[in-house]
């Protein structure tokens, strides 16, 4: 049978779930009709976001940065809902500095959440995706995955690397009916920026007025990226409709970046 769309059964697996563009993505694919499990690190956050689903939406407690609690948490997701179908790899985690001041720890935790977490839920993922000959990845990036930005070296090394992983895995499986593909948003409205605008604001004593400005002042539409807009790109890649689409970065960004 040639599922739809519209399939009541598939079963989503988001990770980051529990805010901001994470939190989108749940909303968006519940309400297309997935069942989805909403992953992170803070179960109490990822339950408030599930509540409102009882049926729909599952809230599994997970550190995508460590092999066991990636694999842990599959058995819980697929224990509630089945075989993972799609798998929107989204928790990250951006912090800045200066690269003269970019210590081994900070290097190490930009790669470990935001390109092994990826490479921890993605080999997770694949063997049912495989064994159903249907799958879809969707991996959450960044425009700072296809450009550069100073202060943010470690950052956009991670997320370049996600966008190179995407890219090798839609050539690998691009004939066992599983596609691999990025979304890379601009500045986004969520806590990740809304944190940027406070260290701004706290190292050059501007106003938030200002330094919201500064953000959206890259955006050749002059404003900031909303969650739900990089949610219904990943809702359509997810579909049957998006099934030659493979190994693309797609910038929901404005225009700021054209690749
Ligand atoms: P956010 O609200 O802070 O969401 C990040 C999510 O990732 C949180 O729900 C967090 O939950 C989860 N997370 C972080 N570390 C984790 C870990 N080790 N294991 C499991 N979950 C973890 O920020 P956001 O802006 O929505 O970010 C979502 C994605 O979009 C990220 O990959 C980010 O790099 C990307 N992005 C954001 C923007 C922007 O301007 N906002 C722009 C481009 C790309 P817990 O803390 O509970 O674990």
């Amino acid at each position: 049978m040639t599922r739809t769309d519209a399939s009541p059964s598939r079963h989503a697996l988001v990770t980051g779930g529990g805010s901001g563009i994470g939190e989108a993505i749940a909303l968006a694919l519940v309400a297309a009709g997935m069942r989805v499990t909403i992953v992170g690190r803070r179960l109490e956050v990822l339950q408030a976001v599930a509540a409102p689903y009882p049926d729909g939406m599952h809230a599994v407690q997970a550190d995508v940065a460590d092999a066991a609690s990636v694999a842990a948490a599959f058995v819980a997701a697929k224990a509630r809902f089945g075989p993972v179908e799609v798998l929107v790899n989204n928790a990250g985690q951006a912090h800045s500095a200066p690269f003269a001041k970019t210590d081994a720890a900070l290097w190490q935790q930009m790669l470990a959440v935001n390109l092994t977490g990826t490479f921890h839920c993605t080999q997770a993922a694949l063997p049912d995706m495989v064994a159903a000959r249907w799958g879809r990845v969707v991996n959450v990036v960044s425009t700072a995955g296809l450009v550069g930005y100073a202060y943010v070296a470690a950052y956009c090394a991670a997320k370049h690397g996600v966008v190179g992983l995407t890219r090798s895995l839609a050539m690998e499986y691009a004939k066992k009916g599983v596609t691999v593909n990025a979304v890379c948003p601009g500045y986004t409205e969520t806590d990740i920026l809304r944190d940027s605008i406070a260290n701004v604001m706290a190292k050059t004593g501007r106003t938030e007025e200002q330094a919201r400005a500064e953000f959206a002042s890259g955006n050749p539409q002059g404003r900031i990226v909303q969650p739900a807009e990089v949610a219904d790109t990943v809702r359509w890649l997810c579909g049957d409709g998006a099934s030659a689409m493979t190994g693309q970065a797609i910038a929901v960004s404005g225009g700021e970046v054209m690749h």
